[in-house]
């Protein structure tokens, strides 16, 4: 039997843990405290648990199971990491740093099924769900990291990273619960952000089951034809079933929706298109993200120029909902939105 990877645990959980080893229950909240607050990995640094519990601990179980493989640093400050978990497989997480955030983009899947075009991750194809612990992990090492560089807490996680988070979305869930509870992460709900492509019931899912929690829907196309072209999932549920869960989210929810939108030369980025995704964001409460598009690998898609952009801006920017526009992060080590890929699957 392998060691029990206590990250997977919630509190209720790891108190059955430390019961099951002999110990009272206010010994699972001091070991919470330390990897969750203390970002500790290492049993003997747990000062107070006591010689005999951490013998105990250290013969049944771990924190950490993820190896960095690699670090990157990009010339604005992006880093990304490699991690290689214990089958043998990699995956990304990328910590954005600016002066008064720092956001990690966390992935949830190793690979993805969904088949983007734009995005070097669907190259991967789907591997499998991280594990609650596994994802909770990458918060652990890069909050560790801030705290040992230049002692900054994490303000922000999304879930845009590898994968499609609601096809992993009871882990996901389990995730922002850690990471916003008193005795977890603590970082606040409106700090974190879950991203889908719109697969639509489990939109209504995610909105009965995380309901506190900010949700981003990639919609990366103003008609149907054109998102079609650009993500397969449209022609599984098309833009008028996704913007029906997306007004059911919000009445369930109350809460903003925020629409990502990809700017393509030539594709989704023309006049028409702004003049579309005008009218859709216009019928209700949310906020467009445009994201330029990070080049990738076919040469048939290329980012517009910024007179483009410009121009698309200008006619959203008529309708009555906020409009922002994503600065690329980390481009040069490949670490911006749709460049996050593995060309090795598995590692020795
Ligand atoms: S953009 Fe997101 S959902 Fe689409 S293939 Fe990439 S990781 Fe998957």
């Amino acid at each position: 039997m392998g060691k029990m990877h206590l990250l997977s645990l919630d509190s209720e959980a790891l108190g059955d843990f430390t019961a099951e080893l002999g110990e009272p229950r206010y010994r699972s909240r001091q070991i919470r405290e330390w990897m969750l607050r203390h970002f500790e990995t290492d049993f003997e640094r747990m000062t107070n648990l006591g010689k005999k519990l951490v013998e105990k601990l250290k013969e049944t179980a771990e924190v950490s199971i993820l190896t960095a493989k690699a670090m990157q640093v990009s010339k604005d400050g992006t880093r990304k990491w490699a991690l290689a978990t214990q089958d043998g497989h990699v995956f990304e997480m990328v910590l954005i740093p600016t002066e008064n955030r720092r956001s990690l983009c966390v992935s949830s899947q190793i690979g993805c099924a969904m088949g983007c075009t734009f995005c070097r991750t669907a190259t991967m194809g789907f591997i499998r769900n991280l594990t609650l612990g596994e994802i909770l992990e990458q918060i652990l090492l890069a909050s560790r990291f801030l705290k040992e560089t230049d002692g900054s807490r994490l303000s922000n996680v999304i879930f845009m990273g590898m994968g499609e988070p609601l096809h992993n979305l009871e882990n996901v869930a389990r995730a922002c619960e850690t990471l916003n509870a008193e005795d977890g992460f603590g970082i606040g709900k409106s700090h974190i952000t879950v991203s889908t492509s719109g697969i639509v019931p489990r939109i209504r899912e995610w909105a009965a089951r995380a309901p506190d929690f900010k949700l981003a829907i990639s919609l990366n196309g103003s008609n149907n034809d054109m998102r079609s072209s650009v993500m397969p999932v449209n022609r599984r549920w098309n833009i008028e079933a996704l913007m029906d869960a997306a007004d059911e989210y919000i009445h369930l929810t109350g809460q903003k929706l925020t629409f990502e939108y990809i700017l393509i030369q030539g594709k989704t980025c023309t006049p028409e298109a702004a003049r579309e995704l005008r009218r859709i964001a216009s019928q209700r409460n949310c906020k467009i993200n445009l994201i330029p598009l990070n080049k990738g690998e076919d040469p048939a898609l290329q980012p517009p120029s910024e007179e483009e952009i410009l121009a698309f801006e200008a006619i959203l920017k008529q309708g009555d909902f906020e409009v922002l526009r994503r600065r690329p992060r980390g481009p040069d080590i490949l670490a911006a939105c749709g460049q996050l890929a593995i060309p090795l699957k598995k590692v020795a």
